[in-house]
Parts: structure tokens; C-alpha cells; sequence
């Protein structure tokens, strides 16, 4: 796992959705999280420098975790689900974030997340617990919200469901800021965006 987040941080980094060293990756594990450390950079990051560590912050060795571990913690104590979570201050996502809105059904595809729109989480200081509660509150029942002037969090039940969740959220901010600058969307309407929750619960599933 250790190996699979270098992988997943990398990835992030090579998509241009980690500017210097802001953003951060974790994964669930048997007696807390994984997470990067504080200062990560895509260049030199190794497997050893991933930190085990609690949710409830206890950590050892010489490398200090993330100084935004709270988030991730946060999110994995109400969201049973999150098996791996991406932050990332990724440009769109966090354009949409400073505007204080959320992503709303403007396309089906926000459904995918869970909900008729992609809820945003009112602005606290970095790394503080106000963060980490609003964020947790603001992404319950979903797989992914805007956390106000500063970035986006997602989890997902894999390294490959967080990074792709991270990529669509990414896309669908960047389309939702050129609807903006074109004009108005006509947002779904609740049941369209029922109907397309629907269709998801079976999307892209083989029959067995
Ligand atoms: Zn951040």
C-alpha cells in the first residue's frame, strides 16, 4: 500500500493537480491511515516516507505526517466506505472553491458522486479540526466536496476509484467555470438527477 499511494501521489503530480508541495494522499489501514508526509514532493517521495500512523494523530519515527492528517482522519472515522482519499488544491477545483460554490447538477455526471450537487465546506484555517469537521460534514453520504478558498477532497474504495474521482471532479470544475463564463447552466432537475443516481448504482457493472 505504502508503494500504491507513491504511485497514486505521482500520478496526481504528473496530471499537474499538485502545485508545489500542497496536496495529500492516505489510505486506510489496520490500526489508522496511511498518509504523505508534511513537505511531500512528487520528485523524491519514497515508500519510507510514508507515515503510519493513528486517527487519533498518535504517530512515531522521524517523518511528520501531513500537517492536513486531521482532514483525512476526519473523513475515515464517518465515512465507512473510504478506503483512499485524494486533497488536492487542483486549479478548477479550486477556482470553483474560492467562489464559495458548489458543483451543481449542471451534468450528470456530478451524480456519480452521490448527490444533485458536490456540497462545499465553509472556509476554517488549514490543518485546524474546524477543517476537518466541516470537510467530514460537507462530504458525508458523498464521495467528494469543495473545501471553500482552499482545494477539493475525495475517497474512494481503491487507489484507482480515489485518482480517477479526483481526475472527474477536476474535469467537471473546469467545465462547470467555462459554463459560468459562457452564460447559465439549466441544472438538472431532482428527478432527472434521481433517475441518473439510479443508472449508476448498475453503470458499468458485467453481468454475471
Ligand atoms: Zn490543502
Amino acid at each position: 500500500m505504502r508503494d500504491a499511494l507513491v504511485g497514486l501521489y505521482k500520478s496526481l503530480a504528473a496530471r499537474d493537480m499538485l502545485i508545489g508541495s500542497s496536496g495529500n494522499v492516505s489510505a486506510r489501514s489496520a490500526t489508522g491511515m496511511l498518509i504523505t508526509p508534511t513537505g511531500c514532493n512528487a520528485d523524491t517521495l519514497s515508500a519510507a516516507q510514508i507515515v503510519e500512523m493513528a486517527l487519533d494523530g498518535a504517530w512515531h519515527g522521524p517523518i511528520k505526517p501531513s500537517s492536513e492528517w486531521e482532514l483525512h482522519a476526519a473523513i475515515y472515522r464517518d465515512a465507512p466506505t473510504a478506503q483512499v482519499i485524494v486533497h488536492t488544491h487542483s486549479d478548477h477545483a479550486t477556482a470553483l472553491a474560492c467562489l464559495n460554490r458548489p458543483l451543481p447538477a449542471f451534468h450528470y455526471n456530478v451524480a456519480e458522486f452521490g448527490g444533485e450537487d458536490v456540497r462545499i465546506a465553509p472556509y476554517a484555517t488549514f490543518g485546524t479540526p474546524e477543517l476537518a469537521a466541516r470537510a467530514a460534514e460537507a462530504i458525508k453520504g458523498r464521495s467528494a466536496c469543495l473545501l471553500a478558498n482552499h482545494g477539493m477532497i475525495v475517497h474512494g474504495s481503491s487507489i484507482e476509484a480515489a485518482l480517477s474521482n479526483a481526475i472527474r471532479l477536476e474535469a467537471l470544475c473546469k467545465q462547470y467555470l467555462l459554463v459560468l463564463a459562457a452564460g447559465s447552466a439549466r441544472l438538472l432537475t431532482q428527478a432527472e438527477v434521481t433517475a441518473a443516481i439510479a443508472r449508476y448504482s448498475t453503470y458499468g457493472q458485467q453481468p454475471e
